[in-house]
């Protein structure tokens, strides 16, 4: 605590990738900021930790998350990162009649989907439905993306 300032501009409370990313352009524009972190490690939800003693594998708490980091950031705060995206675009698994029924759906065999989905509740429409709600996505996203960043 010795090394602490009496006095600082700006207080972040949390040291999740949002606090630690304000955090960073905060610094950059040429305050002093102190980041306080309940928690031993910084990240929040990106984080990843060692959870059995001895095994040299790291768990995931929300990590993917920072595969959605986005570029301006990085360009920003010229942070040297590679990220590469998930294969995985959703999982859902489901009980019925003591039976595990799934849909897994991926983003590196998108071609697949379609058959995932037709396995999963026999028809097409939903598949096709799938695909015009993601166009809404991609739309409301890069409407969105821009004003958050
Ligand atoms: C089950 C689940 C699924 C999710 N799925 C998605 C998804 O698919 N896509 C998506 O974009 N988002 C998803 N989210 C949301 C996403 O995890 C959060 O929006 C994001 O992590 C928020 O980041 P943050 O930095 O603000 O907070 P966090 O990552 O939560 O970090 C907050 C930090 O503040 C610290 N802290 C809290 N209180 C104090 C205090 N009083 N003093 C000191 N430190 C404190 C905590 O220890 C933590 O380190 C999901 C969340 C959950 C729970």
């Amino acid at each position: 605590m010795s090394s602490l300032s009496p006095r600082y501009d700006v207080a972040v409370i949390g040291g999740g990738h949002n606090g630690l990313v304000s955090a960073c352009y905060l610094a950059k524009a040429g305050l002093s900021v102190l980041v306080l972190e309940r928690n031993a490690e910084l990240g929040g939800a990106t984080r990843s930790a060692k959870a059995f003693e001895g095994m040299d594998a790291r768990l995931s708490v929300y990590s993917y998350l920072v595969s959605l980091f986005p570029q301006k950031i990085l360009d920003d705060l010229g942070l040297n990162l590679n990220l590469l995206p998930r294969r995985t675009a959703s999982y859902s698994p489901v009980l019925e009649d003591g039976k595990l029924r799934e849909l897994l759906l991926r983003n590196d065999a998108s071609d697949g989907n379609r058959e995932a989905f037709i396995a999963r509740t026999c028809s097409d429409s939903d598949y096709s439905g799938y695909l015009a709600l993601q166009d809404i996505r991609i739309h409301l996203a890069s409407v969105i993306c821009p004003s958050l960043t």
